[in-house]
């Protein structure tokens, strides 16, 4: 297990994040698939891919890095929609 992987919550909690769209793990990590080559924000709207298919970083330049791009919905490279709730109230 390297670094990055060590500051990432459990794989199992991310998957679980990922599938209920938990807004908690805004930030926390992204999620990027394999199939598509888009990584995204755990709570992103669009459809969920199958677990196998995914691959977890901790920071969007990683994502970058690893060759994926931005998903256009949720814009994972957008700062701003990263500020907490009470930001945006
Ligand atoms: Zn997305």
């Amino acid at each position: 297990m390297n670094i990055q992987t060590a500051l990432l919550p459990p794989h199992a909690e991310m998957v679980r994040a990922m599938l209920e769209r938990d807004t908690a793990y805004e930030g926390v990590f992204f999620t990027a698939v394999k199939t598509t080559g888009i990584f995204c924000r755990p709570s992103c709207t669009a459809r969920k891919p199958k677990p196998e298919n995914v691959e977890f970083f901790a920071h969007a330049d990683d994502c970058l890095s690893a060759g994926y791009r931005a998903c256009l919905r949720c814009k994972p490279l957008d700062a701003a929609a990263i500020a907490p709730d009470w930001v945006q109230r």
